[in-house]
Order: C-alpha cells, then structure tokens, then sequence
C-alpha cells in the first residue's frame, strides 16, 4: 500500500469514527436550541395573547366605566340639570354640564331633548380649537337619537339608563355614554344627557401604562398575522379600530442570551471535532504505515527486498487456485547458488550482500512480470513462474537463469564467480499443493547440486525415495552400528589363473528390519556427511579382524573413507584395534580412494608412513576415475592399485580401452605395486586382465560379496572358484 493511500484510508477512518459524533453533538445541541427558542417564542406569544384578552376586555369595561362615571356624575346632578334644562340660562346650565364633564372625565357632555337633538354642549378646551362645541357631534347625535328611542318607547328603566357605544372619529376611539333623567327630573324638553370620552392617543397610552402594555398605540393599519395588534370591534357602526403595542417577548432576553452560546457551542464543538480529525488522522496513518511496514517487512527479505519464504507459499498458494482457469501450468524453481560460501569467506559480508543483490536482479531481469521472484534467505532463492506450457518452458528459463549467474561479480576490482543449481517442480503435473511443490522442487534442487552444480533438475519420484532412505539413514544408521543391523560381505580376490583365493575385501551390508537392505552407495556417503562414517568405519576394520583371525595368512581389504582417514587419531585407532584383536598387521589392507590424499597430502602422507611402517598395506582404490596421477603413486607408497570396474566396462566397445589398461597394469607393475582389477564379470575379461599382467581379479565372475560363512566355505574348497573352471 503506498504513503497516499495510507493518508486516504486514514482520513476515512478519521471520518467515519469522528464525524458521527460530531453530527450527533451538534443534532443534539440543535435540539436543544430549536426548544428553548421555541419555549421563549411560545412564551412571548402567551404574553401578546394575554395582553389581547386584556385589552378586549379592557375596552368592553371602558365603556362600561365612561357610562358609570357620566350616571353617577349625572344622578347627583341630574334634578338641577332638568330644572336648568326647563330654565333659560344657557350659561348657567353650561357650567353644570362643564361640572358633570370634567368630574366624570368627559371630552364633551350635552343635553338630550326628547325629539333626539344635543343642545348646550359643552366639550373639553382642547390648545388652538376655536370652536369647542363642535366636537363629537356625530357619536353625541348618535347617543342622543338612541336615547330618545327608548324613552318614546317607554323602555328607559328607573334609575337613568345608559347606552355604551363606540364610534370612531378620526383616528380616536369615541366612548359614548347617556342617561335619561326620569320622572319628576325631567323637564318638558330635556330628556337625558349625553357625553362622550375620546378614547385618544395620550389616554390610549395612559392605558396602557397602567395595563403596563407597553407603548400602546393606534396601528396605521390592519396588523394581518402579527401578535402584538389588536382589532377592537365597535358594535354600533360595524368598523373596527386596531391597536398595536410593543410586544413585551419575555422570551427574547433567553433568546439573547441563547444565541452567543449557540454560535460558540458551534464553534467549539467544530473545533473540537477538526481537533479529534486530524488527531485521528494522524494517529491512524502512523498506525496503518507502522502496520505496512511491518507487514511488508514480515512479508519481505530486508536484504534484497524481494519476497520471503512466508509471502511466497502465499503468492504460491494463490497462483495454484487460479491454475485451474488457466489451461497453462505453472513451474516452481528453487535456486540455490553455488560457491557463494566462498564469496562471503573471501571478501566478507558486505561483498556477500552485493552478490545477492546483484544475482536478484540478473533473476529479475530474465522473468516476466507475471512471474515472482523471492529469496528464502541465504543463497536461496525461489521463483514461481507462470504460464508454463511444458517442462520445456522451464527448462529455457532454469538455462537463462544459469547463464544469468554465471559472467563475473565485480567486487572492487577483483572478479568473483559463482553458480546455481536449480531444482524445478511442476504444477500440475508434480502436484497442485503449495507446499508439496516446493518440497520436490527442494529436493531436485539438492539433487541438481550433487549432480554437479550450475544444473536444473526436474523433480523426479525416484529422488523422493532415495530421500526417504536418506532420511532413514540419517535417523537410524547409528542405532544400526549399535544393534548390529549391519554385517561384513566378503568377495574374495582371485589370482590372475583363477586358481587361488589371493585376497578379500570386506564390504558392508545394511539389512534394515522394515526397508531391507540398504546398499553402502545410500548410506555410505551420508554417514560421511553426518560424521557417522568415523564410527561406521571402526566398527568395520575391528569386525573384519576378527572374522578374519583365522583365515590362514589371507589379507583383508577394509575400505577406508577419507573423512575416517582424516580423523587425527585413525592411525592409533587402527593399531589399537590389531592389538586388541591380535590381527597381524601385515595381513590387514586399506583401501583409500584419491579423496584421501588430494585434500591434505602432507598429513595423508604421515599417517600412510606410520601405517606401512606398521606392516599395514595400502591399494588406492578406483584408480582411472579421478586425477589418479601416477605421482601420488610414487609419493604415497601405495602397494597397490585397484583399477576401477569402469576400465572393463569400456573394454568391449573401445580398443583404446585395451590399450590404457594394458599400459596402466604395465606401469602398476613397473612401480612394484601389486595390481587388482575389479568388476570382473566375463571370462573374456579375466583372460584379457591375466594376459595383460594383473596379480588380482575381482567380480562376481568368481563371487559376489557373501556373508562370512559363505566365504569360509569358499575359502575351504579346493578349487575355490566352480564357474572359472567352467570358462577356462
Ligand atoms: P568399492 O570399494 O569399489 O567396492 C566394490 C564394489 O563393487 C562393491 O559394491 C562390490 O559389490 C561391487 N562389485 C564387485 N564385483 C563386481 C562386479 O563384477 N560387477 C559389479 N557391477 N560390481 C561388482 P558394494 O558392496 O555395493 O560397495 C559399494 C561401495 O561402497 C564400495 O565400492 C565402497 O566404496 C563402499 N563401501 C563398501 N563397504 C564399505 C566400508 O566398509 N567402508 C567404506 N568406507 N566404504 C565401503
Ligand atoms: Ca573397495
Ligand atoms: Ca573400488
């Protein structure tokens, strides 16, 4: 995953977990804020709806008070008024009326007559009118032609009657009260008075002060919708007039109060939440990074940052389950290089370092991009390569591989080489199981090496098997020296006519109880390998000397590896063992191959001098299979050569063949040695090797190697060898 998808999947986690909760706030602080204000308008309406309810009944009272106040007004006056009222004095009776006026709080007070009309009215001096009288005629003519309605009809009641209307003059709310005088109180004309209370603007706001409304007024207007208006009804003339207030809001100072706390909520919890994000994000993508890391890291080869074993068998794993899609197979390749040890041992580890890099790379570089390349630490490297037709596929790219490696390391200035043995395994051929495959690959690896090095090897089925003994070998063969699983062959050495036993050689045999026998190739060298051989190798020269005590003055060959050989105290160990047995010396050969001598010679030569002068004889075995320089002859003092079965095997088809042995028996002889040739199979051959001068002869012509009492029998014959004299 690369750094910007980290950045984007860190954000979306930030996201995801933080915006929620910010969401959530700020739904909830809504909420909040959406009541409260909804609770301080709800109580603002309330106050606006109560301030109407008082009003209307406010102004019902009003009237109400206007009349009672022009009644109590006009009662106490009401016997002089009448006596005015039938009396001529207009001034006198107009300073009654401007008494009931100003008592009872009128604007203008007239009387009633009973055609209906208004006469002496008196009104309130109002700065700059001129003519006083004028004023409020119509609601007092109104008052006045009601009155006298009623007092035709006779429906006036006892005590003065009073009509409560309203009329409107101008932009003023007229309240009009009357009263009839009765009986004796009335005077021939004057039935009644009549006064009227403008409702103004100042006493509107006088009103409203003491209703604490504030600043109540007329509206320009209807209001329509708005809360702090009224349209007051007039019952007499159907028109309305509106009032309009301040509303008082008792709500808005909450609200006031509400909405800086809101705004700064907002603003923290926004913050807040910007905060948690980008800590989040942060935290997150050092997380995810740190996890890529370390999973890339768990996932890869420091070193050459290709993949490792584990993201292999993954990358594997996944290859094989798309296999079936695909009508093309797939090949693994395990490499491992040759002679890199010596690189690392040679120029340190840093060089070391440098070649793997440099040889991942040279890999890369011959793979398609759909293949993987991964190293498994060490040299060991592993490829999966993909669309693969057939072994031959695999085979190119194991050769390009191969010559990939080969050319020159440049380390300084100076050159190193190395190699690679590939082991190849096939899906689906080989198998379809990630781990399965790299197991035979593993082993055609391990096989490809043995083999010879700078190889590919296919897996094949046999080399499981010669797995499985190893395995065997590996687990059991000690068990085996101990618990006598293992047992000494004997395959006596004829003399050139056949006639005589002329020697022995003791060969080991391992009958294992469930896989039977195990020939001494299979187990010969990896005991080698494991250090076994040391033990092994005892075990076999101390049983042949004591089987072979009593074999008149017969010599034993034991075959000696080199590693046995090498071990400092061999020598001591084999003079130990003719002591303790009482093998005379002189009877007992060893038989060591080149191996022995190349790797250190002055210590080989030694150890062989102590043992000549011992009286312990020495045959260089498969001699004609390695260097077998002639030189090694002269200075190790061998005293005997044992050509090799595969001079024979070449006998028939190349006169050459002929030739070499013949020199190489006549050169054997020159230089005193006594000459033994093995795996003689033919009577052809035993003429040949007789004709040609050698001393002993070897192969199943005259035996097998037999167990110890087979051999006794031979040995107690007297002519030891049936088939010899059939062929001679
Ligand atoms: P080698 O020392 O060259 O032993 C001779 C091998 O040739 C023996 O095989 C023998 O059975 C076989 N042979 C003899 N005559 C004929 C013949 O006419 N035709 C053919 N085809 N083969 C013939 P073997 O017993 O299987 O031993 C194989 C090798 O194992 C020996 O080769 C030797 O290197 C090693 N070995 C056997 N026993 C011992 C031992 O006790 N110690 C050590 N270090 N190596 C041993
Ligand atoms: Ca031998
Ligand atoms: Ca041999």
């Amino acid at each position: 995953m690369t750094e910007k998808n980290h950045k984007k999947n860190a954000r979306k986690l930030a996201t995801t977990s933080v915006l929620p909760f910010a969401i959530l706030l700020l739904a909830i602080l809504a909420a909040i804020f959406l009541t409260v204000v909804g609770m301080a308008n709800r109580t603002s309406d309330m106050a606006d709806e109560r301030t109407r309810n008082l009003l209307l009944s406010t102004f019902s009272e009003k009237v109400n008070d206007v009349a009672r106040s022009l009644v109590s007004t006009a009662t106490f006056d009401a016997s002089q008024i009448a006596l005015l009222g039938s009396q001529k004095e207009l001034f006198a009776r107009q300073a009654r009326l401007e008494r009931i006026r100003t008592l009872s709080d009128f604007d203008s007070v007239g009387l009633v007559r009973s055609d209906g009309t208004v006469t002496d009215t008196v009104s309130r001096l109002v700065y700059g009118q001129e003519q006083p009288g004028a004023r409020h005629e119509t609601a007092m003519n109104w008052a006045a032609s009601q009155l006298a309605l009623s007092f035709r009809s006779g429906k006036a009641t006892e005590d003065g009657k009073l009509v409560g209307r309203y009329s409107i003059e101008g932009e003023n709310l007229n309240l009009v009260a009357a009263v009839i005088f009765m009986g004796s109180q009335t005077s021939a004309d004057v039935i009644g008075i009549v006064g009227v209370q403008s409702l103004d603007r100042q006493r509107l706001a006088t009103l409203g002060e003491r209703l604490s409304i504030r600043s109540l007024r007329f509206a320009e207007g209807p209001a329509g919708t708005a809360r702090n208006a009224l349209a007051v009804p007039f019952n007499g003339s159907g028109n309305v007039v509106h009032v309009t207030w301040n509303s008082e809001r008792p709500g808005e100072p909450i609200l006031k109060r509400l909405y800086p706390i809101a705004v700064f909520s907002i603003l923290a919890i926004s913050i807040f939440a910007w905060l948690s994000f980008t800590h989040v994000t942060r935290v997150t993508h050092s997380m995810l990074a740190s996890e890529a890391k370390a999973q890339h890291m768990a996932g890869h080869d420091t070193l050459s940052g290709l993949p490792n074993r584990h993201r292999f068998t993954e990358q594997l794993r996944g290859t094989l389950s798309r296999l079936e899609r695909n009508e093309k197979g797939i090949a693994v390749l395990f490499v491992d290089l040759d002679k890199f040890k010596d690189v690392n041992d040679t120029f340190g580890h840093t060089a070391g370092d440098f070649v793997i890099r440099e040889c991942a790379e040279r890999m890369a570089s011959q793979l398609r991009v759909t293949d993987i390349l991964a190293r498994f630490g060490g040299d060991e490297f592993a490829i999966i390569q993909t669309d693969v037709a057939g072994p031959v596929d695999a085979e190119l790219l194991a050769r390009r591989l191969i010559e990939a490696i080969r050319p020159a390391f440049m380390i300084g200035d100076k050159q190193a080489y190395i190699g690679a043995s590939i082991g190849i395994a096939l899906a689906p051929q080989d198998s379809n199981d990630a781990a399965e495959l790299m197991r035979l690959a593993d082993i055609a690896m391990y096989r490809a090496k043995n083999g010879g090095r700078n190889r590919a090897c296919f897996f094949e089925q046999q080399m499981e098997d010669t797995l499985r003994v190893r395995k065997v070998v590996e687990d059991e063969l000690r068990l085996a020296i101990q618990s006598d699983q293992l047992e000494l062959y004997y395959q006596p050495q004829a003399t050139a006519d056949g006639m005589r036993v002329g020697g022995v050689e003791a060969l080991i045999r391992w009958k294992h109880p469930i896989l039977g026998f195990i020939p001494p190739s299979d187990f010969i060298p990896i005991a080698e390998e494991r250090g076994l051989i040391v033990e092994l190798g005892a075990w076999v020269i101390r049983r042949a000397c004591i089987e072979a005590l009593h074999w008149g003055d017969l010599s034993v060959a034991c075959n000696v590896s080199a590693i046995q050989f090498r071990q400092p105290d061999f020598v001591e160990s084999v003079f130990k063992v003719l002591e303790e047995t009482g093998f005379p010396a002189h009877r007992l050969e060893l038989e060591l191959t080149e191996g022995v001598v190349v790797a250190d010679a002055d210590q080989a030569e030694n150890s062989i001098m102590d043992l000549r002068s011992a009286g312990i004889k020495l045959a260089l075995d498969d001699f004609g299979t390695g260097y077998s320089s002639l030189i090694y002859l002269r200075r190790f003092a061998f005293d005997k050569i044992k050509l090799d079965k595969s001079f024979l095997d070449s006998l028939e088809d190349a006169g050459e063949s002929a030739i070499l042995v013949h020199s190489v028996v006549h050169l054997g002889r020159a230089l005193g040695l006594t000459v033994t040739a093995e795996g003689v199979e033919t009577a052809e051959q035993r003429r040949f090797l007789q004709a040609v001068g050698c001393h002993l002869l070897q192969g199943y012509y005259f035996s097998r190697p037999v167990p110890k009492a087979a051999f006794e029998e031979i040995l107690a014959r007297d002519e030891p060898f049936k088939l010899e004299k059939q062929a001679a």
